[in-house]
């Protein structure tokens, strides 16, 4: 078994259905045994700033998927839920990344974990703390706005 920490968010629709919905999705999936969600923040854009405000929190699972069939889950999960690939960084219904499997080091063409640029973004690195994951990662700075809103669906 496998403790892994996932990274969601999204900028288009129902933004908090959004993420709930591929939480639940997640809890579902018979390889995935618990799931515990961190707070519920608003986020302004980083690199593409054109585009509307994103929804953001982070989930610790425990799996006994191997990575690669984790990453498999979470990009069939984005497909369910509508995510259309266009412009890199762009808007989208859900992003699911891939933050950190147990401690595993991981550099392949399709999967790199830790994930290669979560500590510059703050919209990971706040909602880990809330799982109790302390990183050396950026907090709040240089225009990214990271604000709790709380959760108000239930998964
Ligand atoms: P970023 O990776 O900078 O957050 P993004 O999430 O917008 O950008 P995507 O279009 O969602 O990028 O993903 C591009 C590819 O990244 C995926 O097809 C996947 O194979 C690969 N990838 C590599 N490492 C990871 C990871 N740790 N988690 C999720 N996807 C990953
Ligand atoms: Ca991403
Ligand atoms: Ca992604």
């Amino acid at each position: 078994m496998t403790e892994a920490v996932l990274s969601l968010g999204g900028n288009i629709g129902d933004r908090e259905f959004f993420i709930t919905e591929a939480m639940r999705r997640l809890l579902k999936d018979p390889h995935v045994y618990s799931l515990e969600r961190s707070g519920l923040y608003e986020t302004s854009p980083v690199g593409y700033t054109e585009q509307d405000s994103f929804l953001n929190a982070c989930v610790r699972i425990e799996t006994d998927l191997e990575a690669m069939e984790l990453l498999s889950l979470v990009n069939r999960i984005e497909n369910e839920l509508g995510r259309v690939r266009t412009i890199r960084w762009g808007p989208r219904t859900i992003d699911i990344d891939i933050i950190f499997y147990g401690d595993d080091v991981i550099d392949t063409d399709r999967l790199t974990v830790p994930h290669p640029r979560y500590k510059e973004r703050a919209f990971v690195t706040v909602p880990l703390m809330d799982l109790g994951i302390e990183t050396t990662g950026r907090t709040e700075d240089e225009g990214q706005s990271v604000r709790k809103i709380g959760w108000t669906y239930e998964i």
